[in-house]
């Protein structure tokens, strides 16, 4: 491979490991975050939206010209319509009215056709997952994305995600931690990193409302509360997350999870999105469970940009009982 990638597809992956310089000072471990904001539509997703997309065209069910249908939290499908613009296919998104605004009008504005939809559990036939895969069988020439329960989706990262922290690291991780919304970034890192060294504690973090944190812990989904935190958390356990390893479980309020992004821009430069905030407030109570020296992985999965007027709005995050966290200026060192 020369300097130069081969479109949108040639630029998908190969993202920085960045070492969150505070919060490694903080903890005395190496707390290293995976930049998948970095990637060209913005998201980890675009990982799993390639891999899917390239699947798809291999097996034959997307033929050229044909629609790709996806129901999704926004970044699969912001992700997907850009592969779809680059390659010649329609993307057709449904999406629950509960996600920002600023996803559903980058959505638009890519050229997909939005279908926002009312937010219902999954046990509801009305649910943007299920309704998805019903357009996509009654639609000619479409084809289902499926992220939740398409192994395409782990195939992409146990492929490139796992293999790039393991020689961005050259093997020092001690801990992977990552939330999950389809599994597909947990599970395929997870299954990779413990096939290349299996004393690697493979940590799920969980917002609340969510049901994988009981089900890590006990086996039983149960959930309470909620939380303002997209693309994250599940009632179910998808195909994708089924026989990964989980070693540990940790669960985030959104409170923390806020306080996590905020110093995250004050004290690093970076303007995260929320399930960063799960994410890496996570991997620093791992790091305190396994003590200092350790190297501890996490993912920084989008930009602050697709909520700035939720995130980084004093006034929405007071509508929800959320404070938003003061700016705090560091002395350089
Ligand atoms: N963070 C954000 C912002 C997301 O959109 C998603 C995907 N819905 C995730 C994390 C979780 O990734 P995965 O689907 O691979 O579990």
């Amino acid at each position: 491979m020369g300097g130069i990638t081969e479109g949108f597809v040639g630029a998908v992956g190969h993202t920085p490991l960045i070492r969150l310089q505070a919060l490694s000072a903080l903890t005395g471990c190496e707390i290293l975050g995976k930049a998948e904001f970095m990637n060209p539509g913005g998201s980890v997703k675009d990982r799993a939206a390639l891999g899917i997309l390239l699947e798809a065209e291999q097996e034959g069910s997307l033929q050229p010209g044909g629609t790709v249908v996806e129901g999704t939290a926004g970044n699969t499908g912001i992700g997907l319509t850009h592969l779809c613009n680059a390659r010649g296919y329609r993307a057709l998104i449904v999406i629950p009215d509960t996600q920002s605004a600023e996803k559903i009008g980058l959505l638009r504005s890519l050229g997909a056709e939005v279908r926002t939809v009312p937010a219902v559990p999954y046990r509801d036939p009305n649910n943007y997952v299920k309704l998805s895969g019903r357009i996509a069988a009654e639609t000619p020439g479409a084809v289902w994305a499926n992220q939740f329960d398409n192994l395409a989706n782990r195939r992409a990262h146990y492929a490139s995600t796992g293999p790039e922290i393991w020689e961005q690291t050259a093997g020092k991780v001690d801990a992977w931690v990552a939330a999950t919304g389809t599994g597909g970034t947990y599970a395929g890192v997870a299954l990779y990193l413990k096939e290349r060294n299996p004393r690697v504690r493979c940590v799920l973090a969980d917002p609340h409302g969510s049901a994988l944190y009981s089900w890590a812990r006990t086996g039983e989904l149960s959930s309470e509360g909620s939380s303002i935190t997209e693309g994250i958390g599940n009632s179910r356990v998808t195909a994708n997350l089924q026989g990964a390893p989980v070693d540990d479980a940790v669960r985030i309020d959104d409170q923390s999870a806020l306080e996590t992004i905020y110093s995250l821009l004050w004290r690093e430069g970076l303007f995260l999105g929320g399930s960063v905030g799960i994410n890496v407030a996570a991997a620093v109570e791992t790091a305190r469970r396994l003590g200092p020296g350790h190297t501890v992985v996490t993912v920084l999965c989008d930009s602050g940009d697709r909520y700035r007027s939720r995130l980084y709005d004093r006034d929405w995050l007071a509508g929800k009982g959320l404070r938003q966290p003061e700016r705090t200026l560091v002395p350089a060192g």
